[in-house]
């Protein structure tokens, strides 16, 4: 049966990605008058994200559903970065101060589909199907008109206090109210396979490729798969085995020969460095991929977006129920934005390392070793891929463990 949309709530939150996921189960738990929207239909995301990281998990522990996640995927304690045969450095979570020192693996469709579960379960909903077409802010001040449209045309006006705009990358609620997204596309494009193979190195590791030709990185994935990620001038659309294969081989360990048996899943992308010039305009917030992007070198983008969309819904929330101003809300961006920063830059600079050709691949190799065999180098940078050196551990307090206080969700399908 179709839905029907509602024609005013609290909070409209477009986009049921990680990012939307994340603030529905935050605005669900914690009361707020909110409905979701996607405008694809449901559990339609492929494998994508695979990494979630130490802080991540924390914020995951504060909605209550890390240890199902956890139970999901790979717990791997160690990142290494590797020359062929040579290990350049050894990055160790196992001495990390959380609950969760290791990084863990696993697809996104899972993280989502665990997210999604959890917001069931609770009686939050989201609804599929509605497509966010058009944004007034001047009808009625101080609140967001937004247009949606269904796959049969139909159209529904909903008024809202804010609107959380996590509808990915190519953000059209961003773009209908005239945020710029400033950055650039890389010149290479990213293959990304989750293969069955013979791989000789240690199972519980991501091992990080440098090579003239560009990055390779290869991680284990539940069920005995592999993700491999590879920086490539000019990747195939669907890269196959014979590809995979001529990947590792030319820039991958040497000593041991790799036999890629299955390709499950496989695609090319182009990968983009961008960060929004503001994260609000009015009542519009954004969050996730809608806010910032960039190399998927240490896997961090889904795990901002999570970090993100958790700190918005509990932020709004605050402003909602009544325990806050509507200005306690610029903390968002004044938190979160210099973080995205932080990430782009950091993720920027270890994709040109990567694939410095030449002499400087000595210089690169040398320094690299050098500070990697430093313990503080070590813990920093353990502490910097895990996200834990944020400043945002001790910054809001897990309100989402509230009980609900009322049912919040609008009718719709149920994902
Ligand atoms: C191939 C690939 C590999 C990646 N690998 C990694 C990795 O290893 N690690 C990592 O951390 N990150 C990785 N990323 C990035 C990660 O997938 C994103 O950061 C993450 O999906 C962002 O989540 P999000 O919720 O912000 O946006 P998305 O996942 O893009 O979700 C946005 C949602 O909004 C919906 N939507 C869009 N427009 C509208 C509209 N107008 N109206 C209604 N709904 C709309 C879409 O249907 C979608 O469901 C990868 C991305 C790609 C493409």
């Amino acid at each position: 049966m179709k839905s029907t949309l509602p024609t005013s709530v609290d909070v409209l939150v477009v986009g049921a990605g990680p990012a939307g996921l994340t603030a529905s189960t935050v605005l669900h738990s914690r009361g707020v008058h909110h409905l979701t929207v996607d405008r694809a239909p449901l559990g339609t995301n492929t494998s994508r994200a695979a990494v979630v990281h130490a802080r991540t998990l924390e914020v995951l522990d504060d909605i209550g559903i890390a240890d199902t996640l956890v139970e999901r995927g790979v717990v791997v304690p160690t990142f290494t970065v590797r020359d062929h045969d040579r290990v350049l450095v050894t990055i160790g979570f196992d001495d990390l101060p959380t609950r969760f020192p290791y990084t863990l693996m696993v697809p996104q469709n899972i993280t989502e589909a665990v997210l999604a579960d959890h917001l069931r379960t609770q009686g939050g909903s989201i609804t599929p199907g509605w497509r966010l077409d058009r944004i007034d802010l001047d009808t009625d001040p101080g609140r967001v008109h937004a247009d949606l449209v269904d796959e049969d045309g139909r159209r529904s006006t909903i008024a809202a206090r804010y609107l959380i705009a996590a509808d990915g990358m190519h953000s059209t609620a961003r773009e209908l109210v005239g945020i710029p997204f400033q950055g650039a596309a890389y010149p290479q494009s990213f293959v990304l396979a989750d293969v069955r193979m013979d791989w000789s190195l240690p199972a519980d590791e991501v091992q990080l490729f440098f090579s003239p030709a560009g990055l390779v990185v290869v991680a284990p994935l539940p069920g005995g798969h592999h993700r491999v990620v590879a920086t490539v001038d000019d990747a195939p659309e669907h890269p196959d085995l014979a590809d995979i294969t001529d990947l590792l081989s030319t820039r991958g360990p040497r000593s041991n020969p790799t036999h890629v048996h299955e390709v499950a899943w496989s695609s090319r992308f182009r990968v983009h460095h961008r960060l929004a010039a503001t994260y609000r305009h009015g009542p519009v917030l954004l969050a996730g991929d809608a806010a910032h992007v960039h190399s998927p070198a240490g896997g961090q983008g889904m795990n901002i977006g999570i970090q993100d969309a958790a700190l918005l819904a509990n932020l709004i929330a605050d402003v909602t129920t009544g325990d806050a101003p509507d200005q306690s809300l610029d903390a968002y961006e004044e938190r979160r934005r210099p973080i995205a920063r932080g990430v782009v830059r950091l993720t920027d600079r270890m994709t040109r390392a990567a694939t410095l050709h030449g002499p400087a691949t000595r210089v690169r190799n040398l320094a690299l070793r050098t500070a990697g065999a430093l313990p503080p180098v070590r813990h920093a940078l353990a502490m910097n891929l895990s996200e834990l050196n944020t400043g945002e551990r001790q910054t809001h307090a897990p309100a989402t463990r509230r009980s609900p206080r009322r049912a919040t969700s609008e009718p719709g399908q149920h994902r």
